[in-house]
């Protein structure tokens, strides 16, 4: 995808942010205990390279990653630290990971049987995390019998049992009901395990927030290293968080309308009176959602709705009045007095930060303010 950069809107990312919520969360560990910083869907949008940097500047001592080529990226950056694939890595793919020194999760022992069939020939042999599914539903042995029966193909060659870890579905809510039976769930299947390996980890960024984690030694630190609170807005932090994104642009064109005007595709604005209406040259294929229609941006402090239909490429907003082009357009961001949070565009999109901040393409421009250790 090309990026805009002859375009005036950009996402600007301050790795300093960064490298400041890593730092606060080691100092809060126990010794030892290590921080492995979430880098998957290119750093939340973020950049995945800048985003690891500077967490590893500030104490990550490793990485997850979601697909083998994510770590393979890191690996090609010249990051030799360890890395953990947390999903299923096609079993009959494996052998990159075991020249990589890459850590892949098992799902179950079919898994492994047809990963040491792939490594028959390979030289090196692969790390592994067993992952439990102790209620999250999604990968994992579930049972004492599968443990065991994942357990036999681990102890041997050519896989390295380097770890095992667990999911929480419910770390960042209040009732924790369900938390605390997979944590129960956890103990049965770990004591299954016998002799623990390096790794035993079980929390991603909520659960090192709002819980004792229970026998772990690695936190899977994504969401609260971008500065969001992983809850929404449900539970209040702990310590507070810096949000390391912004996304700004300008006005690109200015205009009067006429009462009863239409703006934009499907002509479902119409102005009220005589109106000033700015043109923003972001829009849906940048991830700003039609769905945001309705929803505002800043402009010299000041709210301006977005109205008629977000369009691909560009977007329409009502203006307090007459603004020449080139005005400054804060999307996410503060202005002045206000700001706009990605939890803000989340809530009115109905959904998660997480999935704002990953749709933003690559289309937008990534700006990096550097950080210093
Ligand atoms: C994505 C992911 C994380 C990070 O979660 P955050 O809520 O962003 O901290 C941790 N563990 C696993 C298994 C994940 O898939």
């Amino acid at each position: 995808m090309i990026s805009g950069i002859h375009r005036p809107a950009k996402l600007v990312i301050d790795q300093q942010a960064i490298f400041d919520n890593v730092q606060q969360a080691v100092k809060r560990l126990p010794a030892d205990t290590v921080l492995w910083a979430v880098v998957k869907a290119d750093g939340y949008g973020h950049g995945m390279l800048q985003v690891a940097q500077a967490a590893a500047a500030a104490g990550a001592t490793g990485f997850c990653v979601a697909l083998l080529d994510e770590a393979l990226g890191l690996r090609q950056a010249g990051f030799d630290q360890p890395i953990l694939v947390l999903g299923v890595t096609p079993a009959n793919q494996v052998t990159l990971a075991a020249q990589q020194r890459i850590s892949l999760a098992a799902p179950d022992a079919a898994w492994l049987q047809t990963a040491a069939a792939t490594l028959q020939n390979s030289t090196a042999p692969l790390s592994v995390h067993l992952a439990f599914d102790t209620g999250m539903g999604r990968i994992g042995v579930q049972t004492v019998a599968e443990v065991q029966a994942a357990m036999a193909l681990l102890r041997q060659a050519p896989f390295v049992f380097d770890g095992v870890f667990t999911h929480f579905s419910t770390a960042d809510e209040a009732d924790t009901t369900h938390f605390n039976q997979q944590v129960q769930q956890f103990k049965t299947l770990l004591a299954a395990v016998g002799q623990r390996p390096r790794y035993v980890h079980v929390a991603n960024s909520a659960t090192s927030l709002w819980h004792q984690a229970c026998a772990s030694n690695v936190v899977r630190f994504g969401v609260a290293m971008y500065g969001l609170n992983p809850s929404g807005d449900a539970l209040p932090l702990p310590y507070p968080l810096k949000p390391a994104l912004r996304i700004e642009s300008e006005l690109t064109f200015v205009k009067q309308v006429p009462a009863g005007a239409a703006i934009s595709y499907g002509a479902t604005y119409h102005a009220a009176q005589p109106e000033w209406i700015g043109t923003i040259p972001v829009g849906y294929a940048d991830g700003w959602q039609r769905r945001l229609q309705g929803f505002h941006v800043l402009i010299n402090g000041q709210a301006c709705e977005i109205v008629g239909r977000i369009c691909m490429d560009q977007l329409m907003v009502r203006l307090p009045e007459k603004l020449p082009a080139g005005t400054k357009v804060t999307l996410v961001g503060t202005d002045g007095d206000t700001a706009i949070s990605l939890q803000d565009v989340a809530s009115f999109a109905h959904t998660i930060h997480y999935e704002i901040a990953c749709g933003l393409t690559m289309r937008l421009p990534r700006v990096y303010l550097p950080y210093q250790a």
